[in-house]
């Protein structure tokens, strides 16, 4: 983004990249967890096809051509990705970069070395996951996210290590191909730092679905049996099964930048910037993964925008991150924007919050997708939207209204006011806001 749109502003702009065009995000995170999650999607709607009046057939996901169709998106997306740059006079160089100085910058390519001059510079190298001291990754029953689309056959059972956004997200999506999952939660409750209803549903939803939830258990081995591995955890209890997935986070792969040519200073790998994605180095900036802040591929792009409008001279208003809409894709579909209930909480903030349920929107149940709620944070004197979280069906397209009536600071009788279609979802959206 930071590339298109230096480029759009007359820029001339080189971008250095080691793997494929449009990162991690198309080729281990975003696009093919997104792909798993949308087969699994179908998978569930098939199994309770019945409800809807027809029988279908269930047999397993093929998960070598749901593997094939994930790489054919990733490239398709990175062509184009590529295709746009390139026509916008963008200078692509498939190599490792690294700096040499604070204007100088090497690329390795498989061709040779390629030096580059630069006025500015900036740094998105993103992330990888992280690998625990007391588990070897074999990327065939030991695995992090990057070893999960290409498994060949559906696990027959599941470990997952982690319970954020990325752990429970490959619990949905192996639950719904019929692995069996045990999920460790190191606290007493998945999602640990969101909202308890919010994690009441998707343990209700998993429950239901058969994963073991082992609360309170923080994993402390994971080693490779005659059949499959075996997980163990500090409360004694160990769960043996055919796979692990370790989703505990990330760590920003800075280390082979050689920043120190450059003069950019890194706080254990991440690199600090200012509110206009400037490191130390006033011509250097940085954004996405690497600066530590919500590791999310909108915030990235979103960051990349603005700083190359600022680098070019425009004045830019500093990124909101409590105006960024979030999403976990699984089922139901979580999605938040602004203030949720735990900031509600921890601030003591008048703060006016309705709720409606989904079990009484008229398309909610013709669909037979009843579970979840919206919920409306608003502020009673003002009136304006503060925030909301909605579980259930399509929450992650829903939430854009939300996102809007919260960057737009709108008062809540402008939502309540709008009149949805009907029946639809969104009609929720304004009743909770009543
Ligand atoms: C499983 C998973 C699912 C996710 N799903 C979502 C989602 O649905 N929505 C969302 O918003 N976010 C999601 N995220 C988060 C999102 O993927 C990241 O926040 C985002 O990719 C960060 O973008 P970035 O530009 O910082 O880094 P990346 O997308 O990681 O890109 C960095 C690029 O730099 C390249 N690189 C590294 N070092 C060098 C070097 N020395 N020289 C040249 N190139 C180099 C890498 O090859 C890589 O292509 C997900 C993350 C995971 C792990």
């Amino acid at each position: 983004m930071a590339a298109t749109t230096a480029a759009s502003l007359d820029a001339e702009v080189t971008l250095v990249e080691a793997s494929i065009i449009g990162g991690a995000a198309h080729l281990w995170d975003c696009i093919p967890s997104k792909t798993m999650v949308a087969s699994s999607i179908r998978m569930n709607s098939i199994r309770n096809a019945e409800k809807l009046g027809f029988a279908a057939d269930q047999s397993p996901v093929d998960l070598k051509r749901l593997a094939a169709r994930i790489d054919t998106i990733a490239n398709d997306l990175s062509e184009n990705t590529s295709e746009v740059l390139e026509d916008q006079g963008v200078r692509l160089i498939r190599g490792r970069g690294r700096f040499t100085g604070p204007h100088q910058a090497v690329a390795t390519t498989e061709d040779g070395d390629i030096d580059l001059e630069f006025d500015l510079a900036l740094i998105s190298t993103g992330s990888a996951p992280r690998v625990p001291d007391w588990a070897t990754v074999d990327g065939t029953r030991i695995l992090t996210t990057r070893e999960a689309y290409h498994l060949g056959e559906i696990p027959e059972h599941m470990i997952v290590v982690g319970s954020g956004v990325t752990g429970v997200e490959f619990v949905s999506i192996f639950a719904s191909m019929g692995s069996q999952v045990s999920l460790l939660v190191s606290r007493q409750q998945v999602l640990p730092h969101r909202d308890a209803e919010v994690a009441a549903a998707l343990e209700e939803d998993f429950l239901e679905r058969g994963v073991k939830l082992l609360k309170g258990a923080r994993a402390i081995s994971a080693d490779l049996t005659d059949q499959g591995v075996v997980v163990a955890a500090d409360d004694g209890r160990s769960v043996t099964g055919s796979h692990v997935l370790l989703a505990i986070g990330s760590v920003p792969l800075t280390d082979d930048l050689n920043l120190e040519a450059a003069g950019v200073v890194d706080d254990h790998g991440y690199i600090p910037v200012d509110e206009f994605q400037r490191t130390n180095v006033p011509h250097i900036y940085a954004a996405g993964d690497v600066t530590g802040k919500l590791p999310l591929s909108s915030v990235a792009s979103m960051q990349g925008r603005k700083l190359a409008r600022h680098a070019m001279g425009y004045q830019v208003k500093p990124l909101d991150y409590s105006k960024v809409a979030q999403a976990i894709f699984a089922e139901p579909e979580i999605a938040s924007v602004g203030l949720e209930e735990a900031d509600v909480a921890a601030t003591g903030r008048r703060v006016r919050s309705t709720k409606v349920p989904f079990a009484s929107n008229s398309r909610s149940v013709i669909q037979g997708q009843e579970r979840g709620f919206v919920k409306v944070f608003s502020d009673p004197a003002t009136h304006e939207v503060l925030g909301g979280t909605i579980v259930g069906h399509r929450a992650s397209e829903l939430i854009g209204i939300l996102a809007l009536a919260v960057q737009g600071r709108m008062h809540v009788e402008t939502l309540v006011e709008t009149l949805m279609v009907h029946p639809s979802l969104s009609e929720s959206l304004t009743e909770a806001a009543e």
